[in-house]
This record gives structure tokens, sequence and C-alpha cells, in this order.
């Protein structure tokens, strides 16, 4: 029997306990992640490709302002918007990716047009925003990506001059807890019924980041990869670390050169990449058959998987 088309999408993970999200707050980040899952799986139900099915999921979840992406992403340290993405289809290997754009509402739909059209991989700065511009996607000025509450982190960060690397224990000793200590990205994983998987990524990044930095999302086989043989797989956490281990391959890897099951090959990557260099977040990773991993070592990690035509489920805590 063929595996079941299949959606994961997370909106980041953290510090996120019961005791500090309010039942209200809760609703709207199940809410807005119902609304990812639900528009991915029509797509995958009427036999849409994978690769669109993740593209409209995170686009979703980027026109949300809850989460540290597209509408809503964090401030630099010069108090801009600066935002990476990246898609790949591991039905053939293409990949695309934006880093560093200010005006693209969509940073999702971006990352697929280089993908698509224009033989590259990575644009970013003003060479991506020309182009999402030549393909027609919808461009914003500062104040459509401007909400107040990543404006008063960037404060806070300020005031504690601290990049908000948003996880515990990597403020240096004597410092103040980090304020905010969670992270926004989004992302999902999709196989869709003709056997083929797909990965996408977007964030904001890191709240006081400088000028320039780009993260892991949109670094291919870091933040996102995708290949049918192994695993689709999309990471939230402390970039540099997510960079310097290259999580999103080494679990694809561990499947390929190591022959892992995918519940192996994730565990094994959190254990030695994230958890034995402190770094922290989680990833969603899925294979062909359909199987399925929800992974982080924060307290928490907002989540959300939809199978077939059966209803979303969807966590926020680690119970
Ligand atoms: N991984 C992202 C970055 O480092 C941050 C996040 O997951 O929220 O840019």
């Amino acid at each position: 029997m063929p595996a079941p088309v299949t959606l994961l999408v997370h909106g980041g993970a953290g510090t996120l306990t019961r005791a500090n999200l309010s039942p209200a707050q809760e609703l709207e980040y199940r809410d807005a992640l119902g609304q990812a899952l639900r528009a991915g799986q029509s797509l995958l139900l009427r036999g849409a490709s994978a690769v669109d099915a993740v593209v409209a999921a995170v686009s979703v979840l980027e026109d949300c302002p809850l989460f540290n992406a597209g509408k809503g992403s964090v401030f630099t340290h010069e108090g801009r918007n600066e935002m990476d993405a990246a898609v790949m289809d591991g039905a053939t290997g293409q990949a695309g990716a934006v880093a560093g754009v200010v005006s693209v509402r969509n940073p999702i739909l971006a990352a697929q047009a280089v993908m698509q059209q224009s033989g590259h991989v990575l644009l970013i700065g003003q060479g991506a925003e020309a182009f999402a511009q030549s393909q027609g996607l919808a461009m914003e000025g500062p104040e459509y990506f401007h909400t107040a509450h990543r404006w008063q982190q960037l404060q806070a960060a300020l005031a504690h001059q601290q990049v908000m690397l948003d996880h515990d224990g990597q403020h240096p000793q004597g410092q103040p807890e980090p304020i905010d200590r969670k992270f926004g990205t989004v992302g999902a994983v999709a196989l869709d019924a003709h056997g083929h998987l797909a990965a996408a990524t977007s964030t904001g990044g890191m709240t006081n980041k400088m000028f320039g930095r780009v993260g892991d999302s949109p670094l291919i086989g870091a933040g996102t990869y995708a290949c049918d043989a192994t695993a689709a797989v999309s990471a939230t956490g402390s970039g540099e670390f997510f960079m310097r281990g290259v999580v999103a391959h080494d679990i694809a890897a561990r499947m390929a050169y190591g022959g892992l099951s995918l519940a192996e090959a994730t565990q094994a990557t959190v254990r030695d990449k994230l958890d034995a260099t402190g770094g922290r977040g989680g990833v969603i990773a899925l294979d062909r058959h359909g199987h399925y991993q929800l992974a982080f070592n924060t307290e928490g990690m907002y989540r959300g998987v939809v199978q077939g035509q059966a209803e979303p489920q969807i966590s926020i805590y680690r119970d």
C-alpha cells in the first residue's frame, strides 16, 4: 500500500512552556499551524507536488505575524527585517534559496522562483530582491514587516547587549537571562501522492543579529534538505550550530551511508550535532514511507502533522 500523503510543519522551538503561553495565545498558534497544515493537505490530496504543498504551508505561516518569518520577522541590530528562505525538491535534487531580503512579502515564493527559474541555488540581498520583482512577486515596504512585539524584543535585546540566541545556557556567565528564548522560524516537509519529498524553511533570523548575518535556514543541507531516497528535513534553532553541524544533511547522510532509519538518524543527529555542541532547537523530518519525526532538545516546538485525510495534530510542549 502506498504511504499516505503527509505534511509536517514547525513554527519554531524554544522555551515554550504552559507557564509562558496563555490559553488564548496557545489557541492562536494552534489555529495558525492548523491553517498551514490544511492549506498543504488540500493540495496534496488533489495530487499536487510536495514542493507546492510545503511552499503553500510556509506561505500561510509567513503571512501570520505570530511567527518569525515574512510578516512578524525579527529585527536586526539596525532595526531592519532581513529574511532568509529555502526550498528543496527531493525528486529532482533542485533547490532554491534567498538570503537577506528586505521587501519580498513571501520569501519562500522567491526561493521557489530561484529554484525553478534562475538556474542558480542561492541569491542574496539586492540581487534576490531584483529577481523576485522580475518574477512578479509581491513586494512590501518596511511598515508591512514591522510588528510591535518584535520591535520590543529588539529593544530588550539592545538593552541587554545580546544577540537573541533565544536558547538556554548560551548567555555569558553573569549576564541576564535572554528575555525571550524562542525561535519562530517556520518550515514544512511533505510527501506527495507520487512518492516525492520536499522541504521548505523561512525565517527572519535572530533578533539583534548583525547586518548581513545569514542563518542556517537558506543553506541547503544546514537548515533545509530533501532527497527522495532518504529524507526531507526543515530545522529551527540556533542557526550557527545547525550550520556547523550541517544538521539537515547529516540526518539524510546517516540514512544513506549508515543504513539508519529516519528515527535513528534523527535521534543520532540531535544527540551528536546539537546536544553535544550546545546547539538548541529542533527538526521536522519525513521519509518516503510516511515515517516522520518531530524532534527537539528545547522545552517545546510549535509543530503539527497531517496524514491522508485525517485531521491535523498540533503540539507545542514536550509532553
Ligand atoms: N534558525 C534560525 C536562524 O538561525 C532561527 C530560528 O530558528 O528561529 O536564523
